[in-house]
């Protein structure tokens, strides 16, 4: 704008030398070679005034043109996620506004976009890390987005599940139809399945649909137009509480059965005493002795069930001090020596090194865990046999072993006898006064000492029963 300035001071001056000229030859009256003259002058002058103007407008224009193009770069920039600000411009006309502008929507873009990329970021590290399946479905049904979990569950890679059809990865029907319901546009849904055969998972289904609220225009009204454009399907594994539900049907019931045998004995032998039978020398007797041991088995079974609820229900007050395991096993094996020669069975401890290391637990749950062995072992042997009890030490445990003679432990029960009220043969165990939560207990008490019970048997040959111990520190 200066030069324009310059060009229209030189105009005005230019302009007023040649009036000054023209009046001075007009007054003076001179000849057409002078007209001629001023008339050249007049049209040079112009001439040079249109190429001074070109020349600054073209100089201009080549300026604003260079500033539009930086200021399209930028834009280039922006779009392709480089947010470094345009060189501060020092004019101060709209392009420069423009460019103030375009600076701070950039910065505003930037801090934008970085903390939705942080959000996309601490929302996949925690689908990663989540226990449950989790899978997204578009509209075609198929799966856009799956974690780790979800991909385990049908024993695949997310890479191998993502962009598949719902139906090729999730070989589940009623999985499939929950998803067809929610892309319908019904609300969360939800459902239960069962995966595998040998060892059934079960999980809880839960399907729900993702929605967009879109504007849509409607005459004068902006309306809010709700599009299911996809669905969430949440695998929960609730195998763990479907297992503890039947444990704890199966314990009802068996608790039952349990308590029924005796209590019809007693009550079965107590009406026939008092309908007569009292008065029989012969067997009365008998009768009473009858009821006595159901009584005994019961007051047993009873105590057991006492102190397993107490064990599993974390109630058990353990008083967890040094113990020294040869005294214990020594003693636990002469409180045994009465029953264990009744039935004519040799007991003895062999093989228990002076240098057994101490472990810490508490004294009186060890020894239960000792007469529950020793118990089975001299019930399960045939008179004749032999008893033997020994111990190692080392790699910061302590092993104890009971074995015996006996009648052994078929291959598929020895998992399983563990179990409460778990019997290889129930007859049998009852008719030896066994409840069959005798290895259950010894089992919890080893498992709240840090410690492990096994079996190892052959039928017919005899059983060995180790349990661990770790050592005290
Ligand atoms: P029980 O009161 O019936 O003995 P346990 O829980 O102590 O209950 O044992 C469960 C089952 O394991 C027994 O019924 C028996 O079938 C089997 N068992 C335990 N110890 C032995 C053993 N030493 N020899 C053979 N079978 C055994």
């Amino acid at each position: 704008m200066p030069l324009l300035a310059v060009l229209v001071s030189v105009d005005f001056f230019v302009g007023r030398a040649l009036r000054e000229d023209y009046i001075r030859a007009a007054n003076e009256h001179l000849s057409n070679t002078a007209l001629m003259h001023v008339r050249w002058n007049l049209l040079g002058v112009s001439f040079l005034i249109l190429l001074l103007g070109v020349a600054v407008s073209l100089l201009y224009s080549r300026r604003f043109a260079n500033r539009v193009a930086r200021l399209q770069e930028f834009s280039r920039r922006v779009a392709g996620g480089d947010f470094r600000p345009l060189p501060q411009e020092r004019g101060n006309d709209e392009l420069s506004d423009l460019a103030h502008i375009l600076n701070e929507t950039a910065v505003r873009m930037e801090a934008t976009i970085r903390s939705l990329t942080e959000e996309r970021n601490r929302s996949a590290a925690i689908l990663r890390s989540m226990a449950e399946g989790i899978a997204v479905v578009d509209a075609r049904e198929r799966v856009t987005f799956c974690n780790q979990a979800f991909s385990r569950i049908w024993n695949a890679r997310p890479a191998g599940i993502e962009d598949k059809p719902a139906i090729e990865v999730i070989r589940q029907t009623h999985v499939v139809e929950l998803i067809r319901q929610a892309l319908s546009g019904e609300e969360t849904l939800h459902g239960e399945i069962s995966l595998g055969t040998a060892q059934p998972r079960n999980f809880s289904v839960t399907v729900a649909p993702i929605r967009s609220f879109n504007g849509v225009i409607t005459g004068s009204e902006v309306q809010q137009k709700n599009e299911t454009f996809g669905a969430v399907v949440v695998l929960h594994e609730i195998t763990d509480l479907r297992r503890l539900e039947q444990v704890r049907k199966d314990f009802v019931a068996n608790v039952s059965h349990e308590l029924r045998t005796p209590l019809t004995a007693i009550q079965g032998f107590a009406e026939t005493l008092l309908t007569g039978a009292l008065e029989d020398q012969k067997n009365n007797r008998h009768f009473v002795e009858v009821i006595r041991n159901h009584a005994a088995r019961l007051s047993r079974l009873t105590d057991d069930l006492l102190k397993l609820s107490r064990i599993e229900a974390g109630k058990l007050d353990m008083d967890f001090q040094p113990v020294d395991l040869e005294a214990l096993i020594g003693a636990a094996v002469e409180s045994a020596r009465g029953a264990a020669s009744q039935k004519q069975l040799s007991l003895a401890v062999a093989d228990v090194p002076r240098n057994l290391p101490r472990i810490l637990g508490d004294a009186s749950l060890l020894r239960e865990v000792m007469r529950n062995l020793l118990d089975n072992a001299i019930q399960y042997t045939p008179a004749g046999g032999s008893i033997n009890v020994s111990a190692v030490g080392g790699k910061g445990l302590a092993v104890i072993t009971v074995a015996d003679t006996g009648i052994g432990i078929p291959q598929a029960d020895q998992a399983r006898i563990f179990e409460r009220f778990y019997r290889v043969d129930a007859a049998r165990s009852r008719e030896v006064g066994g409840t069959g939560l005798g290895l259950a207990i010894a089992k919890h008490i080893v498992e709240a000492h840090g410690g492990e019970i096994w079996v190892e048997s052959t039928v017919a040959e005899g059983s060995q029963f180790h349990f661990s111990l770790p050592v005290a520190a």
